[in-house]
Formats: structure tokens, sequence, C-alpha cells
């Protein structure tokens, strides 16, 4: 009997101990690809010749429309692309990502290209927007730990510095965003920087941002 009931227990652990230090090392955000959520393609692409970058800029949508769903977050992702292509003219999405309270990371133009989200900040940033307007309150859990996952996982891929600053959108030109609310939450965070230094020496045509 002690030798089955040893058995067993060796079993157990097998079963549960990989699970358990892979779930703890490896983050990886659940990223929905352009091709899932119907993007349009890009006019034009432009390489981030800074990577990986120094800094990560953090904006709302800056609307009270929110998602908790996949099919809902892609059509809001879908309607900022338009408006950033048709009303903006700009290439494509402004923002290199965008989450939804769904807790998803909708890929806008990624990690390789330079944005259209912050001037000063396009060519040497990646620029992450959370779906909702954030003035009066915070996004929800699920946003929040997602954010701090895929910076996390921007680092270990190596498109993220291991030394990044953050800051919010408001740092880089007159605007309310990222929201008063959600801003006071940026500022928390170990890496916002009240002092970050703005790039204005290429990305001419890119860098008229919202
Ligand atoms: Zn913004």
């Amino acid at each position: 009997m002690p030798v089955f009931k040893l058995v067993v227990a060796f079993n157990y652990l097998l079963l549960i101990v990989p699970t358990y230090s892979l779930n703890t090392v490896e983050i990886v955000p659940n990223i929905i690809s352009r091709q899932n959520w119907h993007a349009r393609q890009p006019v034009e692409r432009e390489l981030l010749e800074v990577t990986p970058t120094p800094y990560v800029v953090i904006h709302h949508g800056g609307e009270p429309k929110y998602c908790y769903d996949e099919k809902t977050c892609s059509a809001i992702v879908r309607q900022y692309q338009n408006f950033h292509i048709d009303d903006r003219h700009w290439f494509d999405i402004g923002y290199s990502f965008v989450i939804g309270e769904d807790g998803n990371v909708y890929e806008g133009r990624g990690w390789d290209y330079v944005g259209a989200h912050a001037p000063g900040y396009n060519t040497q940033s990646i620029g992450i927007c959370i779906i909702g307007d954030f003035s009066n309150f915070v996004p929800n859990e699920k946003a929040l730990k997602t954010l701090n996952d895929l910076i996390k996982y921007g680092v270990k891929l190596r498109k993220i510095r291991g030394d990044y600053h953050i800051l919010g959108h408001r740092q880089a030109r007159s605007t309310l965003c990222p929201g008063t609310a959600f801003y006071k939450y940026v500022q928390t965070l170990p890496r916002w920087t009240n002092h970050p230094i703005p790039n204005y020496s290429n990305g001419t045509t890119t860098t008229l941002a919202l």
C-alpha cells in the first residue's frame, strides 16, 4: 500500500509541476492578428530604426465605447483604422497595439513599424491604446494585466528595451489622452518617467498624431 500511494503521489507531481512552472515563466498575451480582426492593408509602412525602443506610450480610445469580447473589440479596432486612414490620412491605424477589456491584444502596426500616435515618439516607441474613455475610471483588471504582459513580452522579444520608460500621450502633446483617471494609474507604474526626451529628427511624415 505505501508503494502504491507513493506512485500516485509521484504521478500527481509529474502532472502538476511542469504546468505550474510553464505558466509562471511564460506570460504571452493573446494577440489577435490583423488578419483575424479583418484589418485593411496599410497604405505604406516604415521600419523602426530605433529598436528595441526606449519608450512605451499609453493611450485610450477617447470614446465611451467599451468591449468585452473579440467580435465587438475587433469592430471598434476597425473603426479606429478607418478613421486614421480615411480621415487622418495616415498609412494605417496609428497604434502599435490595441487592448480590449476582453483581455486580448489587437495587432496594429506591430513591433517593427513606425507608428502615428505621439509626436516625438513615433520612431522610438511602442504605442499601446486601451479601448474606451478612461477620463473617470481606469480600464478593468483584464486589460491592465494584458498591458503589463504585453510590455513584458515586448522586452523578452527585444522589441522594447529592458530599461524602457513609460509615458502618457499627454506628455507628448496637448491632449487629454489617456484620460485623467488612467493617466494617474500610468504615473504609478515603476517605469513611468516625468522627463521623456522626444525625437523630431525623422519620421516627419508620421508625426502628426492624435
Ligand atoms: Zn492618445
